[in-house]
């Protein structure tokens, strides 16, 4: 890292961190390099580069630049992408992120998880890895310090987590966890923060991961991942498993993954600003029972947020969940009835997007996982993206009075 990488602020690394123009041109987006292999003057002898798996340069110029978003110093000469790594999507990267620790190690998961990542541990890396695992709400402070055991290799959180954005307290449980087991794993899923709102390596976390899918690449064409350390050994690890796993991410991918980044900075200023203007618009409408949205002062971990959520316009995300009046049905015809949101699982895209977890997000996890979380058949969740604020709650505004007409309708 250069002394004058470390200067930037945020809204310049997206555009500038890890990057450089290309040597032979000088072209100011790396080139998508194709080839598969590269020649070598000499057996053995070559520069840098013998095979794509390991070693590709429109990947490395992605992971360069995640890995300096996330707070990585690690240089260029100790390890080529800084301490960042992409693969072929947010659970590849998870996947790998398990790899490094033994099996039948001790995990502790955050009990409310993406459910891809919680049936990944649950139905694939149990039964395979044999990982002893213990979900836990860590969102209630002290739960670390009990959950933790001299031999848990790994901590798992998610903050805010999805969709009941609870928010754990990063640096509290990094320290309690290495304070019992220094040699402990804590990993941070900083899909919906994104490093724009939260810095997780900065707090004391091991690992940062990402679904690029979602706000990283931002334009809902891309399903990739990333791996961030700033530990120069995980680096040398997660290099090696990487380059032996090969769930690597493409040259092209790797490219629209950056170029969606460069506007990184812009995007969720945006999906900050909307998000809490659409949260306070639900928090006063008839029909709505009640809103969670981190940036909103009745959030119960309002005061965390405001530590460790530091983006602009109060760094709430995007993602807002709340429970409307009259159930499924009224969630149902709601769902059917707005125009500018797709009703569709995903978030975090320049799109506005709509959905109802328990029948689509996270129908694979079981009923009573899902009433003990509070995910109930009237939780919506919205993704508010980059449309213009005002047509935004007009839609969600149609889509409320179609409801209260069906339940009229129904009544009468
Ligand atoms: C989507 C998502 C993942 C999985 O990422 P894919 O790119 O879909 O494999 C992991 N964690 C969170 C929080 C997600 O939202």
């Amino acid at each position: 890292m250069s002394e004058h990488d470390k200067d930037m602020k945020m809204d310049t690394m997206v555009v500038h961190a890890g990057q450089r123009p290309e040597e032979t041109t000088g072209a100011v987006m790396p080139p998508i390099f194709t080839a598969s292999t590269y020649s070598q003057v000499s057996p053995g002898v070559h520069k840098g580069f013998d095979y794509s798996r390991a070693q590709n340069p429109t990947r490395y110029a992605l992971e360069r630049m995640v890995a300096r978003l996330e707070g990585s110093t690690i240089a260029e000469n100790i390890d080529p992408s800084c301490g960042g790594f992409a693969f072929s999507s947010g659970m590849a990267a998870t996947c790998t992120a398990l790899d490094l620790i033994s099996a039948g190690s001790h995990v502790i998961a955050m009990d409310d998880l993406y459910g891809g990542t919680t049936r990944l541990l649950r139905q694939v890396r149990q039964p395979t890895q044999n990982l002893d695992l213990s979900f836990i709400d860590l969102s209630k402070p002290d739960a670390i310090k009990s959950a933790m055991r001299p031999d848990t290799a790994l901590v798992w959180l998610e903050t805010p987590t999805n969709p009941t954005l609870k928010l754990a307290d990063i640096k509290a449980i990094a320290d309690a966890a290495h304070a019992v087991n220094p040699k402990c794993l804590v990993a941070v899923d900083n899909t919906f923060a994104t490093p724009i709102n939260q810095r997780p390596l900065t707090l004391g976390a091991d690992l940062v991961v990402h679904s690029l899918t979602k706000y990283m690449n931002g334009h809902s064409d891309v399903i990739g991942g990333v791996i961030a350390t700033n530990r120069a050994d995980l680096a040398e690890r997660i290099r090696f498993i990487q380059k032996s796993a090969g769930a690597v991410l493409g040259p092209f991918d790797s490219y629209l993954a950056l170029r969606g980044i460069k506007t990184l900075g812009l995007r969720v200023a945006r999906h900050n600003e909307s998000g809490l203007r659409v949260a306070k618009y639900l928090e006063t409408h008839d029909s709505v029972e009640r809103v969670v949205y981190v940036g909103l002062a009745s959030h119960p971990h309002h005061a965390l947020a405001k530590r460790q959520m530091v983006g602009p316009n109060g760094g709430g995300t995007g993602m807002i969940t709340f429970f409307i009046k009259g159930g499924l049905d009224a969630a149902r015809t709601f769902l059917e009835n707005v125009r500018i949101f797709a009703l569709a699982e995903s978030l975090g895209g320049v799109e506005s997007l709509i959905e109802h977890p328990a029948i689509m997000t996270h129908a694979s996890i079981s009923a009573e996982m899902r009433a003990e979380l509070g995910i109930t058949d009237s939780l919506i969740r919205l993704s508010v993206g980059i449309e213009n604020c005002d047509d935004l709650i007009a839609d969600l505004d149609g889509a409320f009075a179609a409801v209260n007409k069906s339940l009229g309708v129904r009544a009468g």
